[in-house]
C-alpha cells in the first residue's frame, strides 16, 4: 500500500512525533491512532522469538511463548553455511508471523575479540568476514518473510563487564578492518530493516549518540535505510542522540526522552526537520511491517524442530578422532557419562534466552540410534548445580566405563558460567568435569568427549580424549544432532569459526581484558584471533577454520583468469575439491589473502571467501571464487578509504587457516595514487620512495657520499643505511655546507608540486 508519508508527518502534533522515537512499553512502538500509525512489536532474537505475553524483561527472566529453540549464533557459524543459516532465518520469520512479531532482535554480529565475553555464545566470530557473511544471510532468512532484523550491537561490544559504561578506545584502522566489518556487508547485502545501537562509547562517545558512527558510516556510507533503535537502556541524552541519528529509544523511558525532545524543539536546541526526518524513516519500516503482515500465519513445529537438527548436526565440529574413534560401532557396551546427558545445555542465558516448542533427551535420542544391539548405560559423573567432585558419581562412572568397549562423556560450561550481563574470567570447565576426564581415563582408553559451550575452552585433558565433538550451544534438537553424529548417519562438516587458543593467556586481548574501570583499550589492534596466532606462529588448541570429517578430501588444479590485475577489475580463481572417502561428506573450502610485501602493518592472512560444498565418494566439483578490490585492501587512515598496496598477493586455498592446501599467486596495480606531503621533517628514505624524488634523493646521497661502488667498505654501506631514516632538514648540517635553506626549500615545493 502507498501512503504519503510525509503528509501524514505534517498532520502529527509536535508531542507526537517525539512519542515515536521511543518505545511504548518493553516491546511495542507508539500508535497514532487517529493518523492510521499502528504499534508494532519487538521481540528477541537472535536464533528464536523471545515473546513474551506478560512480565517483560530484557534479561531472558520472564516467560515467553514456546518457539523453536536453534542452535545461537557462536554454533550457528560453525556451519559456515549460508544458505542453512538462510532457512533457519525462513523458519524464525514464520514464526514471527505466526506470532504478530514485526521486528526480530538479532543478528548479533559483534566480534569476539576475547574469549572471556560473556555474550560470544550469540556472536558468531573472530573474524570479519566470516561474521557478516552469517549474519547477511540470517537477515536475508528473516527479511524473506516479511518481517524485519535488527542488526546488533553497532558497534564495538565485546564484553559484558560494565557493558553500559565502558569506552572502547580502538584506532581507527581497527574500528575499520576488524569491527565494523562484521557489519559492513551484513548492511549493504542485505538491507536490515533496523539496526541496534550498542551500550558502550567508542573513543569516549556513547554509541548512542556517535553521529559518527550512526549517520556518516552506517547511513551515508553503508547506506542504511531503515531506523536504528537503541539497545534496551542504552540511550544517555536523548536529545544528542536523536541528532546524531538514533531514532527509536527502546524501551519505553517513561515519557523522559519524548518530554526532552518536545522541549528541545521548543527552545530552538534541535530542529524539528531533525525529529520529522527521524519519525520518516520509523514510519518506513512501521508500515512495511504492516504491510506485510500475514494475517492467522501458522507454521509447522515439527518441521522446524527437524531443521533444528538438521542445522545443529551441519554446526557442530569434530575436533579430534584418533584412530577414527567415531563414528561409533553399533554394538557392545557404550557408557553414557555426564549430566548434560540427561540435562542439555542446549542456549545460553539472557535476553537469547527460549521457551522452546520441545526439546531433545539426548540419552534417549542416543539409544534410538544405538539400535538394539548395543547396551547403553548411564551415569550422572558430575552435579551440574555445583564444581565439587562427589566420590560416587565418579565411582558409579568408573565402574561403567570399566564394563564398556568405549565411554562417551558429555562435559562443557553450565549455564551459570556463560550468560549476557557478565564475562567469564577463566577458560576451564568445572574442576569436577576434568577429574572426571582424568578418573576415566585411568581405566577406559576409548573416550569421546561431547562439549555443550558457547565459547573456546582449555582442554588440559585432551591426551585422554580420543575423540572429541565440539556441540556447542546445539539448541533444541541437539540431542538427536549429537545421536546422528556419534553414530554416523551424517559425517560432521562443521569447522571452528573462532581459534581454540591452548590457553587463556595466549589471546591477543588478555593484557588488556576487561579493561580498567571504565576504559579498555584494545591494544592488539587488528590482531585479533587468528591474525595474532599466525603472526605470531603460536600453536593453537584448534585453529580458525578447522574441523574434520569421516571422509576426506583432496584439493587440486587451482586457476585464476588473469596474472596481473588493476584493483578496479575482478579476479576468477577456480579450485577442484574431491571427496577421496567413502561416505558422503560436506567440505568448507576457505581463501586467504596474503599481502606479500606491505607498506604497512598486515596480518599474515586474511579470510576473503569460502564456500561449503557436498561431494559424494569420488566425486569432484570445481569451486569458484571471485575477489574484487576489497578482498586486497586495507584501510587507510590517511586517505578514509580502502587501498591496495600494488605488488603480489598470496592466495591460499585451505582447509583450515593452519592447513593451506594450494595456492597461487596475483599481482594488483593500485588505480589510486595516493599522494604523500613532503616537509623538512620529511625522511630521505621516503622521499626515494617518492617516484619524483627518487632522482632528487640519490644526487643528495651522491653528493654526501659519492658514487655507490660494489667494493664500498661496511662503513659506507651503513652510512647510507643510515642517512635514510634522515630528515632532510638535518642534511643542512650534515652536507657539509652543500645543501642550503633554499635548495631544501625548492625541493619540498618541487615535491608536492603534483
Ligand atoms: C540486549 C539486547 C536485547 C535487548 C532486549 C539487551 O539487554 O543487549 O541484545 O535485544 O536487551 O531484550
Amino acid at each position: 500500500m502507498t501512503r504519503d508519508i510525509k503528509s501524514i508527518i505534517s498532520q502529527m502534533t509536535l508531542e507526537e512525533k517525539a512519542g515515536l522515537c521511543s518505545g511504548l512499553d518493553f516491546w511495542h512502538t507508539k500508535s497514532v491512532l487517529r493518523l492510521g500509525i499502528p504499534s508494532i512489536m519487538v521481540t528477541d532474537g537472535p536464533h528464536g522469538l523471545r515473546k513474551q505475553s506478560g512480565e517483560s524483561d530484557h534479561l531472558g527472566l520472564n516467560c515467553s511463548v514456546p518457539a523453536t529453540c536453534f542452535p545461537s549464533g557462536a554454533t550457528l557459524a560453525a556451519s559456515w553455511d549460508r544458505s542453512l543459516i538462510e532457512k533457519v532465518g525462513i523458519a524464525l520469520g514464520e514464526e514471527c508471523q505466526a506470532e504478530d512479531v514485526s521486528i526480530l532482535l538479532g543478528p548479533a554480529a559483534n566480534i569476539k575479540r576475547s574469549p572471556l565475553c560473556g555474550r560470544n555464545f550469540e556472536y558468531f566470530s573472530e573474524d570479519p568476514y566470516l561474521s557478516s557473511q552469517m549474519a547477511a544471510s540470517h537477515i536475508k532468512g528473516v527479511q524473506s518473510q516479511g518481517v524485519g532484523t535488527s542488526l546488533k550491537h553497532f558497534a564495538v561490544n565485546n564484553q559484558e563487564h560494565r557493558r553500559l559504561s565502558i569506552n572502547a578506545i580502538i584506532d581507527e584502522r581497527t574500528l575499520r578492518e576488524i569491527y565494523l566489518s562484521s557489519f559492513e556487508s551484513a548492511v549493504k547485502q542485505s538491507k536490515p530493516w533496523t539496526v541496534m545501537c550498542a551500550y558502550n562509547k567508542i573513543n569516549g562517545n556513547y554509541c548512542s549518540e556517535n553521529e559518527y558512527l550512526l549517520t556518516s558510516i552506517l547511513k551515508k556510507e553503508w547506506g542504511h535505510e531503515g531506523f536504528i533503535m537503541s539497545d534496551w537502556g542504552a540511550v544517555n541524552e536523548r536529545v544528542d542522540g536523536l541528532k546524531a541519528g538514533l531514532e527509536l529509544e527502546m524501551p519505553s523511558s517513561n515519557g523522559l526522552g519524548d518530554r526532552k525532545i518536545v522541549e528541545a524543539v521548543r527552545n530552538k536546541s534541535l530542529s524539528e526537520d531533525v525529529l520529522d526526518k527521524a519519525v520518516e524513516r520509523s514510519l518506513g519500516i512501521i508500515f512495511k511491517a504492516v504491510d506485510n503482515k500475514k494475517e492467522n500465519y501458522i507454521f509447522d513445529k515439527e518441521e522446524h524442530h527437524k531443521l533444528a537438527r538438521q542445522v545443529a548436526r551441519e554446526c557442530m565440529v569434530l575436533l579430534k578422532n584418533e584412530e577414527n574413534i567415531l563414528p561409533l560401532k553399533k554394538e557392545g557396551n557404550i557408557a553414557i557419562i555426564g549430566a548434560f546427558a540427561k540435562k542439555p545445555r542446549y542456549q545460553g542465558g539472557g535476553s537469547s534466552h527460549i521457551n522452546p516448542t520441545k526439546l531433545d533427551n539426548v540419552l534417549e535420542k542416543i539409544k534410538e540410534s544405538a539400535g538394539t544391539n548395543c547396551n547403553i548405560s548411564y551415569s550422572e559423573g558430575f552435579s551440574l548445580i555445583s564444581d565439587d567432585i562427589y566420590e560416587n558419581l565418579v565411582d558409579q562412572a568408573k565402574s561403567a566405563a570399566s564394563q564398556s568397549q568405549v565411554v562417551v562423556i558429555f562435559a562443557g560450561l553450565p549455564d551459570r558460567y556463560e550468560s549476557e550481563g557478565y564475562d567469564r574470567t577463566h577458560m576451564r570447565i568445572p574442576e569436577n568435569q576434568i577429574n572426571l576426564i582424568h578418573e576415566i581415563a585411568k581405566v577406559q582408553k576409548n573416550i569421546v568427549v561431547v562439549l555443550s559451550n558457547g565459547s573456546p575452552i582449555e582442554m588440559p585433558w585432551i591426551s585422554n580424549a580420543r575423540g572429541v565433538l565440539e556441540g556447542y550451544i546445539g539448541g533444541q534438537a541437539a540431542g538427536g544432532a549429537i545421536a546422528d553424529l556419534l553414530f554416523g548417519s551424517f559425517s560432521p562438516c562443521g569447522k571452528l569459526a573462532e581459534t581454540f587458543p591452548q590457553k587463556l593467556s595466549d589471546n591477543p586481548s588478555y593484557l588488556n581484558f576487561p579493561g580498567e574501570g571504565d576504559v579498555v583499550e584494545y591494544k592488539e589492534g587488528l590482531f585479533v584471533g587468528y591474525r595474532y596466532y599466525d603472526k605470531k606462529d603460536l600453536q593453537t588448541l584448534f585453529p580458525f577454520g578447522h574441523g574434520l570429517s569421516y571422509t576426506s578430501f583432496e584439493y587440486s588444479d587451482i586457476s585464476i583468469d588473469k596474472k596481473e590485475m588493476f584493483d578496479n577489475e575482478t579476479l576468477n580463481i577456480k579450485v577442484k575439491i574431491k571427496n577421496t572417502g567413502k561416505i558422503t561428506g560436506k567440505e568448507i573450502v576457505q581463501l586467504y589473502i596474503k599481502d606479500v610485501e606491505s607498506t604497512v602493518i598486515r596480518p599474515e592472512k586474511e579470510l576473503r571467501a569460502f564456500e561449503k560444498i557436498e561431494l559424494n565418494p569420488g566425486q569432484e566439483k570445481i569451486i569458484t571464487f571471485i575477489l574484487g578490490k576489497r578482498a586486497f585492501a586495507y584501510y587507510n587512515v590517511e586517505i578514509k578509504d580502502w587501498h591496495v598496496d600494488s605488488g603480489a598477493f598470496e592466495l591460499l586455498v585451505g582447509a583450515s587457516s593452519n592447513d593451506i592446501k594450494i595456492k597461487e599467486v596475483i599481482n594488483v596495480k593500485s588505480t589510486v595514487v595516493i599522494k604523500k606531503k613532503f616537509s623538512r621533517n620529511s625522511t630521505l628514505g621516503d622521499i626515494m620512495n617518492d617516484p619524483n624524488g627518487k632522482k632528487t634523493a640519490e644526487s643528495l646521497m651522491k653528493d654526501i657520499f659519492g658514487e655507490e661502488n660494489e667494493s664500498e667498505d661496511d662503513l659506507g654501506t651503513n652510512m647510507r643505511t643510515m642517512f635514510k631514516d634522515f630528515v632532510l632538514r638535518s642534511m643542512i648540517t650534515f652536507s657539509g655546507g652543500k645543501f642550503t635553506q633554499e635548495m631544501m626549500e625548492l625541493l619540498i615545493e618541487k615535491l608536492n608540486e603534483n
